[in-house]
């Protein structure tokens, strides 16, 4: 009887598994294939290896799917370990998350739940990766001498830039603004990459410089973000051309800016040599062949080893600071403790279109000033929405990270670190889009994303000189 019962079950198992299979051929209805017949771009398939920017193959089983989850499904997702998937990120709100997953391991989950409700966000995820490349070669760029820095600029951000490009871009600012622009190398990372900050004040006489506000800006914490370092880099630019055009303006003459475009060099260069998709840093972990810690889990504010393990997304390390680039950071800030009375921090991520505020590590501490707080993400979301009708979400970043459900998932940011230690007003922007292509925005948004961040900041920059604390 026992054996007649097993074998019923396993038939229906089986049945099960001819009924939900997960088949590239027969998808649902609302798929996006059109991004194939882009007639820029030829299908990467197409080519040789020698013209691919990567190895694209290594991702030619995964797709990107967004299900809608219950609270089963979410705690199964955060906790279980025996499906393997890449969160890309989650909307609270209409409760889906969305997951890069092999679809050998997207079966499994159908099998486990078999009224999941998803659909597919990118199904030729090799190909939408490979068009986030550039699609012409980059040393006209390079060092190129016969172009003035306006033109070079207005071709700069027509693609997404690689770290030596982006380099001698920034070289060409130094050279053409000495007065305003002073690029520090505050630090070298695992890699022996220089970590790079400009330094953009405008003089002023009525001023001492150390009595100016100063504004952090952050981009590239999170290598595959690239939309974050592009916009740091736009929003230098037009601070540039602002000052061409208004010099005395007050954001100018009264505050003082460190940006930072590219907070993570090593990862960014490793999304641009071998996996587009990287996020931590580079650095060694315990395990051998694990490489990498997620910088913005190694910041010593109520920092909690993650239960992530080394060759995890979510990495923290052993111990708080040990990430090459959160450790140069804080010595940096301690150094410069004098100089610099920060009151502002944005940090640039991608992608859900989120202000998030601290505190990250837990929904249970409530923030200082927290309804001045709330106030000012909202003034952010809405001047982002007069300038190009995109809306953003407001919401606590310990949510985002969903810290009630594990707290580690939240700690060590350094959203906390920077709101706790050094700045009045600190949040973290997550840029487009809400999901149709994730981190793999087209270069074609490069410019109205950095436009409508640039009236955030100034927002936010108008917000700051106007509070007299
Ligand atoms: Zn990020």
């Amino acid at each position: 009887m026992k054996y007649i019962l097993i074998s019923i079950i396993l038939l229906l198992e089986t049945i099960n598994a001819f009924q939900f299979p997960f088949n590239l051929n027969n998808l649902p209805s609302k798929l996006f294939t059109s991004k194939i017949n882009n007639c820029n771009h030829p299908h990467y398939s197409k080519l040789h290896q020698n013209e691919l920017p990567i190895n694209l193959s290594q991702y030619s089983n995964d797709i990107v799917v967004r299900v809608s989850y219950t609270k089963t499904l979410k705690e199964y997702l955060i906790l279980q370990k025996d499906i393997k998937f890449n969160k890309w990120a989650q909307n609270n709100n209409k409760k889906t998350i969305d997951l890069q997953i092999n679809t050998d391991e997207f079966n499994k989950l159908l099998l486990k739940f078999p009224n999941l409700q998803y659909d597919i966000i990118i199904d030729d995820l090799s190909q939408t990766i490979y068009e986030t490349y550039p699609q012409t070669n980059q040393s006209e760029l390079k060092d190129n001498e016969n172009l003035n820095f306006q033109t070079q600029s207005e071709l700069f951000f027509k693609e997404y830039r690689d770290l030596a490009t982006i380099n001698s871009w920034l070289n060409l600012i130094q050279i053409t603004y000495p007065n305003i622009v002073n690029i520090e190398e505050i630090g070298e990372t695992y890699e022996h990459k220089k970590l790079k900050v400009v330094h953009f004040q405008v003089p002023n006489d009525d001023i001492e410089h150390h009595e100016k506000k100063t504004i952090v800006i952050t981009g590239g914490v999170h290598a595959r973000e690239w939309i974050s370092v592009s916009s740091t880099l736009y929003l230098i630019y037009q601070f540039i051309q602002l000052f061409n055009s208004w010099p005395n303006s007050k954001i100018l003459t009264e505050l003082n800016f460190l940006f930072i475009p590219v907070f993570n060099p090593d990862g960014y260069e490793y999304t641009w040599t071998t996996d587009r998709l990287w996020r931590k840093n580079r650095q060694e972990t315990p395990i051998p062949k694990c490489f990498g810690i997620d910088i913005d889990h190694s910041y010593d504010y109520h920092w909690t080893k993650s239960t992530d393990w080394a060759c995890g997304e979510e990495y923290s390390g052993e111990i708080p600071f040990e990430s090459f680039e959160s450790r140069i950071w804080d010595n940096y800030l301690n150094e410069t403790n004098k100089e610099h009375k920060i009151y502002g921090y944005l940090d640039l991520h991608s992608y859900s279109q989120e202000v998030l505020y601290p505190y990250a590590y837990s929904c249970n501490q409530q923030p200082r000033d927290e309804e001045n707080l709330i106030e000012l993400a909202w003034g952010i979301a809405k001047s982002i929405r007069l300038k190009s009708g995109y809306n953003y979400q407001v919401l606590p970043a310990c949510i985002d990270k969903d810290s009630d459900l594990l707290p580690d998932l939240g700690s060590g940011s350094s959203l906390d670190y920077m709101y706790h230690n050094k700045a009045y007003w600190a949040y973290q922007l997550k840029l487009r889009d809400t999901g149709s292509h994730g981190f793999l925005l087209p270069s074609k948004y490069i410019e109205p994303v950095g436009d409508e961040i640039v009236s955030a900041i100034k927002y936010f920059c108008e917000f700051i000189l106007s509070d007299d604390r």
